[in-house]
């Protein structure tokens, strides 16, 4: 559970599954949940061409109970699915995250689509290193190396 309440960095202002808008200015880091379909709100989505840009927000969030609509959502997309995992405002994600971005993985690999993380904090490296997940995952440095690598 996510006590800490914390302020987020990002302004997210649409629900990332199902688009609806949020209202801004209300963001609170696991605790803003859409209105439309019910998804606790833990990232934001960009896009920068074909590849989708997730901003994980909240390392709390035990975002495995949602990642099939998570999934879905990324999936849904015309092209294959080309996703970018940016962890940088992350300080530490909880086992519940690790386990939902480890489902994450499996479904888009399952679409032959491609996942990569970046941005890592060195003690979410650290996490992942632990569990000997860094070479499960796909990742890079930045989000631009990211980029390049699925260019
Ligand atoms: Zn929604």
């Amino acid at each position: 559970m996510n006590t800490s309440a914390e302020s987020s960095p990002v302004l997210v202002q649409q629900c990332p599954v199902c688009d609806a808008p949020l209202r801004v200015g209300t963001f609170r880091s696991g605790e803003t949940v859409c209105g439309k379909c019910g998804h606790v709100i833990w990232y934001q989505k960009r896009m920068v061409d074909d590849v989708a840009i997730i901003d994980a927000i909240s390392g709390i969030v035990a975002i495995n109970t949602d990642i099939e609509r998570v999934s879905k959502s990324l999936i849904a997309e015309p092209a294959k699915a080309h996703v970018i995992l940016n962890l940088s405002y992350l300080k530490f994600i909880s086992s519940a995250f690790v386990a939902g971005m480890i489902a994450l993985q499996k479904r888009i690999r399952a679409a032959e689509g491609r996942l990569i993380l970046c941005g890592m904090h060195p003690i979410v490296r650290e996490t992942l290193h632990g569990a000997r997940l860094d070479t499960y995952f796909e990742i890079c440095e930045s989000e631009q190396d990211a980029l390049d690598k699925l260019s």
